[in-house]
């Protein structure tokens, strides 16, 4: 039997839930009891309750920020090509090369998020 080590970082922890169903992981609450016993670190995180939280998760926000000003350029694009395209030929352009930078950010935004919550994998219920 090993002398027990210190345990600091393993087993329960609060979890929190955005209204996008995206989660963090809040408080540490409890070791669990097997791992209290064999005095290994378990290193795992499970959850000791889930707290609900009204807003979506600041990746979500970000996102829909960006998705907003996206179909802000958008919708000016159209008014002004349907009204005269020669007239507004520079806000236009402008409308387009924005909304290429914006499309481009929330891909890599999206990406970024599901790659996190694929790395930390879906939190474990205790
Ligand atoms: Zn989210």
């Amino acid at each position: 039997m090993s002398v027990p080590k210190p345990k600091t970082k393993m087993c329960f922890y609060d979890n929190h839930r955005f209204a996008c169903n995206d989660w963090k992981w809040g408080n540490f609450r409890q070791h669990c009891h097997a791992e209290y016993r064999t005095g290994e670190t378990c290193g795992m995180k499970m959850v000791y309750q889930t707290l609900p939280v009204a807003e979506k998760c600041q990746m979500c926000q970000k996102i829909e920020r960006k998705q907003r000003r996206y179909e802000k350029h958008r919708t000016d694009y159209s008014r002004w090509a349907a009204e005269n395209p020669t007239k507004y030929r520079f806000s236009i352009e402008k409308a387009v090369e924005e909304m290429k930078v914006l499309a481009e950010e929330i891909k890599r935004l999206m990406s970024e998020k599901q790659a996190r919550y694929m790395a930390v994998g879906n939190p474990r219920r205790a």
